[in-house]
């Protein structure tokens, strides 16, 4: 956080700096952008073929063949989720919220993709719909569907209140997992990272910078739709803060399930999506 009062005097030029107009690091212009019309239309014929409630306070995995789709959909009452992506064949390919930040910006929304980890760094999901979209940003500068905040977890819990809550998102992905891949704990925790908060408000105060949250938006009936580019493991934990309006790390705050359903568009369908391929970068890293 910036100091209120600076140590140092600001420059003869410090307002001609400030006015410097920002430049966009990544200009979306620059990625090849996805069919959001041919996949809407394929999802339309898609039948629905697997899902999973995911219990309140608690994750569930699930897998999704490439070529699949899969909805998160809110019911009985607002409920935020964080969303791990893993590759099925690799679980070292893995869900990368910062790049994905990077280069989609604080908040995803339709035709946004997540991007799986370095040295892989490719596509791992398409959103193709999102009922929320018309939130946009509010006047506190919030929005919905982060990859700013990382997940709750027991070791910040610990930090700051000095207990151990065990249903933290980060806790409850590390059992998922575990489960669904019969991994000891530890190995399984290895793998959880940074999230998609999913129907989750969020944004950085304009005055401090300060990372904030408040009640979603979300109503049951709402979903987040996405085309699995690979073949997926999809983690999700319904965070103990409910619809975060308060806090998270308790048992405090009102939770409520949410439900992954999978769709499948038909077999002449899948056979026709193409993986795409890993970065194309030779790793020699200017080494020899
Ligand atoms: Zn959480």
């Amino acid at each position: 956080m910036k100091p209120e009062t600076p140590s140092f005097q600001p420059p003869e030029d410090a307002q001609e700096r400030r006015r410097v107009a920002p430049v966009i690091c990544y200009p979306p212009d620059a990625l090849p952008a996805p069919d959001i019309a041919a996949l809407s239309k394929l999802r339309d014929g898609a039948e629905r073929c697997a899902s999973v409630t995911v219990p309140p306070r608690d994750a569930a995995c699930i897998d999704v063949k490439a070529g699949q789709f899969f909805r998160i959909l809110s019911v009985d009452g607002p409920q935020v989720g964080d969303l791990n992506l893993w590759s099925k064949d690799d679980l070292t390919e893995r869900f990368y919220s910062g790049k994905t930040r990077a280069l989609h910006g604080t908040h995803l929304s339709t035709g946004d993709r997540m991007w799986s980890s370095f040295p892989h760094m490719r596509p791992m999901g398409t959103i193709t719909a999102d009922t929320l979209d018309w939130y946009g940003f509010d006047a506190f500068g919030g929005s919905v569907h982060d990859v700013i905040g990382t997940r709750c977890d027991p070791y910040t819990g610990r930090l700051l209140s000095g207990t151990d809550y065990h249903h933290c998102c980060h806790s409850n992905l590390t059992r998922a997992l575990a489960g669904h891949c019969d991994l000891p704990l530890d190995a399984a925790e290895a793998h959880v990272h940074d999230v998609l908060n999913v129907f989750m408000c969020t944004g950085f105060t304009r005055d401090t910078g300060q990372y904030f949250m408040k009640a979603s938006p979300v109503r049951p009936g709402d979903y987040l739709e996405f085309y699995a580019e690979i073949d997926l493991i999809v983690g999700l934990s319904a965070c103990p803060g409910g619809d975060c309006s308060a806090e998270h790390s308790s048992d405090s705050a009102a939770c409520y399930p949410l439900l992954i359903e999978v769709f499948n568009p038909g077999k002449a369908a899948r056979a026709a999506h193409r993986k795409p391929a890993p970065s194309g970068y030779d790793r020699s890293h200017g080494a020899g």
